[in-house]
């Protein structure tokens, strides 16, 4: 704890000053960031720091896996969906982007599934990662290949399922809403993004918008 005491002090002394006018007119005029993430817990992947992005630039929500439940209306406590909702309907950004990553546990953790078997909660929220798992092992690539392989099959289902929230899917047709899948690769900071006319994944530098 005492880490994160020193962390915050060090922010105010050294950090906070390079931001404090942004900050004060984000708190008087609001914020209006462009886009919004979704994001894998992991401690290892850290949007703001690895898209270099600054206070206000990105509305992010994370869970495990960066995962997107499809849409639906029961009456359980949807945080994704809350945070999609917010970011589209209120925020009205621009760009939804989903950051999956190398290494990334909850894929992994879709071929153990009996690390999981007293877990309630991981057990269920694992389940959207199933259409990735049975992609995955349909290519017969093994250990590290099938899980990065995983990785990148997950990203596409969580793409399909941002498409089956209604005004979502209506943005995007209508032109005002763009959504991307990127890869974070943590041992070389490199992102891959997915591109859905030629189906595979190409580094970022190479994309063109
Ligand atoms: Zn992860």
């Amino acid at each position: 704890m005492s880490q994160l005491l020193e962390g915050n002090l060090n922010f105010r002394k050294n950090t906070f000053p390079k931001y404090a006018k942004e900050f004060l007119r984000l708190v008087q005029e609001g914020q209006t960031p462009k886009a919004l993430l979704i994001g894998c817990s992991d401690s290892r992947v850290i949007p703001d720091l690895v898209l270099n992005t600054k206070p206000g630039d990105l509305f992010i929500v994370r869970n495990v896996g960066n995962f997107v439940p499809p849409y639906s209306l029961s009456e359980d406590f949807h945080a994704t969906a809350s945070a999609l909702e917010y970011g589209v309907s209120v925020l009205n950004v621009s760009e939804i982007i989903i950051l999956g990553h190398t290494h990334c546990g909850a894929c992994a953790t879709l071929h153990s599934p009996e690390k999981v078997s007293n877990l309630p909660h991981l057990k269920k929220w694992l389940k959207l990662g199933e259409v990735a798992k049975t992609n995955a092992i349909a290519t017969k690539k093994q250990g590290e290949e099938l899980l990065r392989a995983t990785e990148r099959f997950s990203l596409i289902t969580q793409l399909d399922n941002l498409l089956t929230y209604p005004e979502i899917k209506k943005r995007v047709e209508n032109g005002s809403l763009h959504l991307h899948g990127w890869i974070f690769d943590i041992e070389t900071g490199a992102i891959e993004f997915y591109d859905s006319e030629l189906g595979k994944f190409l580094p970022l530098d190479s994309a063109t918008e």
